[in-house]
């Protein structure tokens, strides 16, 4: 779904990124793990489109990939429902087919009754919820998350935990999920990347079958949040 080759990242005489390879395949969900300020961020942009490489190449063979921020960056006075059908609109589905199919996305979210309520209106968690079915609505084979869940509180984080990895099981997205959380990041994905600081480059990958706290101690001592 992504081949991140070779990519180094400069802004001004700062190198962010040095030299990342990463290969992320069809429906494989994967973790970027890193301490604040290593470049995570800026290694989705550039998956994203949103910045280019200094070196080295990025090739997303599926077409523009889906986004999911920390902030949820919906429309807050507009209705759940529109909010998802301006990213139908924008994916160029026929206006009478909207409705139905944000319906449905609203339930693969498990926010069924949310259709008519404005966006202000929901709950922090809730609003996540929305914005994970607008970038669902998107159609994209490959979904690039950033730290989406790092505000809410421990509980609703665990729940969306939950739908996050159940809706990736159902529709096979490839996931690319940016945490400073060893956690998360254990917890979500099938292989986790690790990612040092100044410049960013990968420290070491593992693949995660059952969550070993060998893992999570290991990267403990990498001065990560556990
Ligand atoms: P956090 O976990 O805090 O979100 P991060 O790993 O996502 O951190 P980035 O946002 O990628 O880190 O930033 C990495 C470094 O690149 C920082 O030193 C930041 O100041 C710098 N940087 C990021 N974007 C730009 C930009 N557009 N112009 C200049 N410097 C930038
Ligand atoms: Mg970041």
């Amino acid at each position: 779904a992504a081949r991140i080759a070779g990519v180094s990242k400069t802004f001004g005489a700062q190198q962010v990124l040095d030299d990342i390879s990463i290969d992320v395949a069809e429906g494989e969900f994967v973790t970027l793990l890193g301490a604040s300020g290593c470049g995570k961020s800026t290694l989705l942009n550039l998956v994203a489109g949103l910045e280019t490489p200094t070196a080295g190449t990025i090739d997303v063979p599926g077409g523009r990939p889906a986004l999911m921020f920390q902030e949820h960056a919906l429309f807050p006075w507009l209705t759940a429902g529109k909010n998802i059908e301006l990213a139908l609109k924008l994916r160029g589905m026929p206006k009478a087919e909207r409705p139905a199919e944000a319906e449905r996305l609203l339930e693969l979210v498990r926010l069924k009754g949310a259709y008519r309520k404005r966006v202000h209106e929901l709950s922090g968690g809730m609003r996540q919820r929305v914005a994970l079915a607008r970038a669902l609505a998107q159609d994209s084979n490959l979904l690039l998350m950033d730290e989406p869940f790092a505000a809410l509180d421990a509980i609703t984080r665990d729940v969306l935990h939950e739908e996050l990895t159940r809706i990736w099981a159902e529709t096979n997205v490839a996931v690319l999920f940016v945490t400073h959380n060893v956690r998360e990041a254990v917890r979500l994905a099938e292989r986790v990347v690790l990612l040092s600081s100044r410049p960013g480059r990968i420290a070491r990958e593992w693949e995660v079958g059952i969550p070993h706290p060998r893992r999570i101690e290991d990267a403990d001592v990498a001065g990560l949040s556990v």
